[in-house]
């Protein structure tokens, strides 16, 4: 199994504990049926006392444990694990030892018929409870059926009903390697849906071509961005960036050369916009936009200023003949308000790269000064081979 170790041990210690916490109950309750029939305590006062003394400190040592492991964090689990293991086989064990006593007693024929009906009833439901832990669940079951039944066949006081405890033991054990192998499939399972669905977000924030977010991504990010902005009265700054001409490249060196020119782009623009929260996303064909999230439009300017050169150095080779063109942006800096909606703002750089489209290409405008704020000279995509 892949998934990992850690994880797996917290989840089936939390299902162990989960499916096991009714059983407690159960023992205290049954134990005193057991004891109260008949007035058996009356002629088994050191037994009876004995019996549920041991079956209320384990129930409620249980019960402590498992509210105080809770809290104790992941440095003890181990620890806490191990606990949970042996106040379980403690629980089995005084059921077993219980179940041997009253059997060899003198003359107590309605609590030895109570008392095998009701042993082999507990023993089921905890191993069931018990099966995502093969060992747990036959470590139990041999605990509360072997102290009754061995003794029984070894002095052949009973050995009918020896035998029969003794199949039902091998028969739970059947049930228990099944059950368990189905309970590790369905864990697996699970865990293998959730991969797909993280995989499956993973893809529907993804532009496929050069492995950066998508429109529908950046659209939420501004979303949450633009409310952020406004809470906090920081200040937010887009980037639209178009290729320039590009559709000549297309057309002179092909659409493998065209998406060539796409991916590497893309590494380009995320290699200048690299803090932890910026977005840099792919929104359309050759377009790409950067959500900078606290940054002003001086530095948003001197970062888009570094991607156009990064860009306008970039040459690529479509069968050995070079290839390159360059990049205009639009910049839109602001704080939200309640006048405006995140869309402006992309409104707003557009128009920003527009003017940029107007006034000659390979430069990057800041709305709404509209002036360009670079006015290097435009190179047409071209081959330069
Ligand atoms: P401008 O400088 O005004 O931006 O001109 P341009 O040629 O870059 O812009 P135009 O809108 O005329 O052409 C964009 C081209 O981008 C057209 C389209 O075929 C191409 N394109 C869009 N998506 C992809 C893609 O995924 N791969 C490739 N190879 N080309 C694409
Ligand atoms: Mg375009
Ligand atoms: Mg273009």
């Amino acid at each position: 199994m892949t998934f990992e170790r850690h994880k797996v041990n917290k989840r089936v210690l939390q299902d162990l504990k989960k499916r096991s916490t009714f059983g407690i109950f159960f023992y205290m309750i049954l134990a005193l049926i057991i004891v109260l029939d008949n007035n058996y305590y009356q002629k088994h006062l050191f037994f009876s006392v004995l019996f549920l003394v041991s079956m209320l400190g384990v129930s409620l040592f249980r019960l402590v444990h498992m509210s105080v492991s809770e809290k104790m964090g992941e440095r003890y689990e181990t620890l806490n694990r191990n606990i949970f293991y042996i106040s379980v086989i403690a629980s089995a064990l005084v059921w077993g030892m219980a179940f041997a006593a009253i059997m060899i007693q003198k003359d107590e024929y309605a609590v030895q018929l109570l008392m095998p009906v009701l042993i082999c009833g507990l023993c089921a439901g905890g191993v069931v409870a018990f099966i995502p832990n093969r060992k747990l669940a036959i470590i139990y079951n041999l605990s509360m059926l072997m102290p009754g039944a061995v003794p029984m066949l070894v002095s052949k006081s009973n050995t009918t009903l020896a035998i029969l405890i003794i199949l039902f033991s091998v028969y739970l054990m059947i049930i228990t390697y099944r059950g368990n192998r189905e309970y590790w499939d369905a864990l697996e399972n699970e865990h293998l849906l959730e991969l797909k669905s993280q995989e499956l977000a993973l893809l529907s924030n993804t532009d496929v071509l050069t492995g950066l977010y998508n429109r529908r991504f950046f659209d939420q990010a501004l979303d949450l961005e633009w409310k952020r902005s406004g809470r906090n009265q920081s200040i937010l700054s887009v980037i639209i960036f178009d290729i320039d001409h590009f559709k000549n490249i297309n057309d002179t060196f092909g659409h493998q050369a065209g998406d060539d020119f796409l991916t590497n782009t893309a590494a380009t623009l995320s290699a200048v916009f690299k803090r932890d929260y910026d977005i840099v996303a792919r929104y359309g064909g050759e377009e790409f936009i950067v959500l900078l999230p606290g940054t002003n439009a001086e530095q948003a300017m001197q970062l888009a200023e570094q991607a156009r050169q990064n860009i306008e150095f970039l040459i690529l080779y479509h069968q050995g003949k070079k290839f390159a063109t360059t990049i205009s942006a639009g910049i839109m800096c602001s704080v939200a308000d309640f006048n405006t909606r995140p869309d402006d703002i992309v409104a707003c750089a557009d128009k920003a790269l527009y003017h940029a489209k107007q006034t000659g290409r390979n430069k990057i405008v800041v709305f709404p000064s509209m002036s360009a704020e670079n006015d290097a000279p435009e190179s047409p995509a071209s081959g330069l081979a």
